[in-house]
């Protein structure tokens, strides 16, 4: 049976970040549910138009949390679960649950925020993924079937823009055929901007 990805909506905004990441998402997977999206946030139109993209209003709580049975077919990926993603654990769940919540670094545990209601939670190594790469790392373990120590990461990548500029990402990716990190399209142009936008702001 194909999975289905949720990420439950988290943060105050939805970002061009997150926007790049979720197109990412719903690409790769075909079966992408945004969940807990307040009435009020109007969602991009590149990201309303992505096949395999669903929104939803309702919380996954109320969509997944009220039937036990339903319920335990839901794996909730938390850096803080005892037990780490395996190639097994595609047996046991048809949905996959994130936290929508942009990278910090030190992390503030907010998928703490998913624990408390209780689902089965699954850990996905002990370093911090960005949320489309853990989506991916969940589809490589659980539908490919191949354990997460075999995948090829890319730990905490320098992204080198010129001769002078490069900004290290706090997070682990998993590497590309290219021996880059993969990133969603556009991510790098994005950070790039970001950083002139930090270095202008302290002029
Ligand atoms: N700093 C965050 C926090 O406060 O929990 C982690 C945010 S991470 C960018 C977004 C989501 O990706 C997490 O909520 C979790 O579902 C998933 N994730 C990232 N790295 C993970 C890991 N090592 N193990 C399990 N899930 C992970």
């Amino acid at each position: 049976m194909g999975k289905t990805y949720i990420v439950e909506h988290l943060d105050d905004e939805l970002g061009q970040w997150s926007e790049l990441e979720y197109i990412t998402i719903a690409r790769e997977t075909g079966n992408f549910c945004l969940s807990s999206i307040p009435s009020t946030l109007k969602l991009p139109q590149e990201l309303k138009d992505t096949p395999g993209f669903v929104a939803e209003t309702r919380g996954v709580e109320e969509v997944y949390g009220q039937d036990p049975a339903l319920k335990a077919r839901v794996c909730l990926l938390d850096p803080a679960a005892k037990q780490e993603l395996s190639p097994e654990d595609g047996e046991l769940f048809d949905v996959f649950l994130f936290g929508g919540i942009l990278g910090d670094d030190p992390p503030r545990d907010r998928t703490s925020e998913l624990r408390k209601k209780g689902f089965t939670g699954r850990r996905l190594g002990p370093k911090q993924m960005t949320t489309d790469t853990a989506v991916r790392v969940t589809r490589i373990v659980a539908e490919q079937k191949t354990a997460l120590d075999d995948i090829p990461y890319l730990d905490f990548p320098e992204l080198k823009f010129n001769d002078h500029e490069s900004t290290q990402m706090p997070f682990r990716y998993v590497k590309g055929d290219d021996g880059k990190p993969i990133m969603p399209e556009g991510m790098v142009d994005l950070i790039r901007k970001d950083s002139d936008k930090a270095i202008d702001d302290l002029f």
